[in-house]
């Protein structure tokens, strides 16, 4: 599979890459990580990433705005993405050919070509893996501003190497990757420094998460509440990982309102979460996995969910 990519990659003059809605460091780093591998290896080529810009993600690159006429003839990457409803900038359908690469459960079997991995870390890790064989079969080479972004979209969805994801596979992908000219101090401080809001948001959040017996917790971040902090609904994605530091906890959801319906965002620590994220809409991984809910009733039933898969855990 990975040589039939390489293989469109050499055969199209223009391709354009996509990633999924509200980017994260993965998306960013597969997406734009990619971008740069082909351009220093194929300068002759036109590339283009699509995509809303995130401002919290403006330390590792920017997207680019494109024309419809770019499409025609294009061959479409689209990375990091499980479904079709989650591809930023709906013009993909427009190319010619669509590579889907993506680490979650393939329920959408969307493209041309696909290489789906859900056993890797992040997508990140998946593209460095392409260019190891690219190295072999096409002679490529990685450049220092590919090595950046795929750095950080691996230490992105490993939670900097905490999570189970992160293989010796990782660890071998990440030791490659920081030998290039990375400023690790600058991409670190992009990733984690947090205003003074945000720190006392996560304040708020460990001092009024609710926890049962079981280690099932949620908090409920509610506009009024995000209001009090000055914080936006995108700027609370540097906290959806601090529950993960209680002892004893096993699975967490956090609500957070976002116009007229509520984002939940899921993490685990064992019990398997996706099917649940599914139930409401969402998907995402075995231990990482976001959905909506449309009421705060609705956000009941989830924690209910929730609660009976962590007592079935224990
Ligand atoms: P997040 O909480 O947004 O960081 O998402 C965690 C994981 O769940 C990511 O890998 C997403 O791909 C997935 N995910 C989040 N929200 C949704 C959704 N509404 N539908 C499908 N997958 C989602």
């Amino acid at each position: 599979m990975k040589r039939q990519i390489i293989d469109k990659i050499k055969q199209y003059d223009t391709i354009i890459l996509h990633r999924h809605v509200r980017p994260d460091p993965d998306a960013y780093g597969s997406q734009i990580g990619l971008a740069e591998l082909i351009r220093a290896n194929y300068p002759e080529k036109i590339v283009f990433t699509v995509g809303e810009h995130d401002d919290s993600l403006s330390f590792m690159a920017f997207p680019q705005q494109i024309d419809d006429a770019q499409f025609e003839n294009a061959l479409i990457i689209v990375t990091d993405t499980a479904n079709t409803e989650r591809i930023d900038d709906e013009r993909y359908v427009k190319g010619d050919c669509i590579i889907k690469i993506d680490h979650h459960p393939n329920d959408d079997a969307y493209g041309d070509l696909l290489w789906v991995d859900t056993n890797a870390s992040s997508c990140s890790e998946m593209i460095y893996e392409l260019y190891e064989e690219g190295k072999i079969y096409a002679g490529w080479n990685m450049s220092d501003a590919a090595a950046r972004l795929l750095f950080a979209g691996i230490v992105g969805d490993t939670g900097r190497f905490l999570f189970p994801s992160a293989t010796s596979k990782t660890f071998e992908a990440a030791g490659q990757l920081v030998q290039y000219n990375i400023d690790r101090n600058a991409l670190f401080d992009g990733m984690y420094e947090m205003e003074r809001k945000l720190l006392n948001l996560q304040g708020y959040i460990y001092q009024h998460f609710v926890m049962d017996e079981c280690g099932m917790a949620y908090i409920k971040l509610p506009t009024a509440i995000l209001n009090q902090f000055d914080a936006t609904p995108s700027e609370t994605s540097l906290l959806v990982g601090s529950l993960g530091n209680v002892k004893n906890i096993r699975a967490w959801v956090m609500f957070i309102e976002e116009n007229d319906t509520i984002r939940v965002r899921l993490r685990s620590k064992g019990p398997i979460i996706n099917e649940l994220a599914k139930k409401y809409k969402g998907g995402g991984h075995p231990l990482a996995s976001g959905a909506t809910a449309y009421s705060w009733e609705e956000a009941d039933y989830v924690i209910e969910d929730l609660k009976a898969i962590c007592k079935e855990y224990k």
